[in-house]
């Protein structure tokens, strides 16, 4: 596989600001922040992306999101509000190749679509 940074972050051979760790998932904060708050939820196996997932993968899915919801109470966003989001490939703009959950808070976020 070519270099990963995520890979190297888990493996810890890159240095990454961690807040949350467990059996299934690691967080630690985006290097180039776009909000106050902005945490990379990732698994701790690799998953190049939603479009890999399968049934194995349930669980681990819905750890991302548990995890997730601990992280903004750590945080303390949970009451002002925050935004979780998943890039895949070329028009969301994926930039990593390793599946990984954007928690965006602590400023006012607006509305993302007018639905
Ligand atoms: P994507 O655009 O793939 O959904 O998001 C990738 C995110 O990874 C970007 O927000 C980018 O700032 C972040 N990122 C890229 N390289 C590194 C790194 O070496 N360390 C950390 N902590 N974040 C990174």
């Amino acid at each position: 596989m070519k270099k990963n940074i995520f890979i190297d972050i888990l493996s810890g051979k890159s240095k990454a600001d961690i807040v949350y760790k467990d059996k299934y998932v690691t967080a630690f904060n985006d290097i180039n922040p776009v909000t106050p708050v902005h945490i990379l939820v990732i698994p701790n196996i690799y998953i190049k992306n939603l479009n890999y997932i399968n049934n194995n993968h349930v669980i681990l899915l819905g750890k991302m999101l548990l995890a997730s919801s601990k992280i903004v109470y750590i945080k303390n966003i949970y009451k002002s509000g925050y935004r979780l989001v998943i890039n895949c490939n070329k028009h969301s703009g994926q930039e990593i190749d390793y599946l990984h959950l954007h928690i965006l808070g602590g400023c006012f976020l607006g509305k993302m679509i007018n639905l």
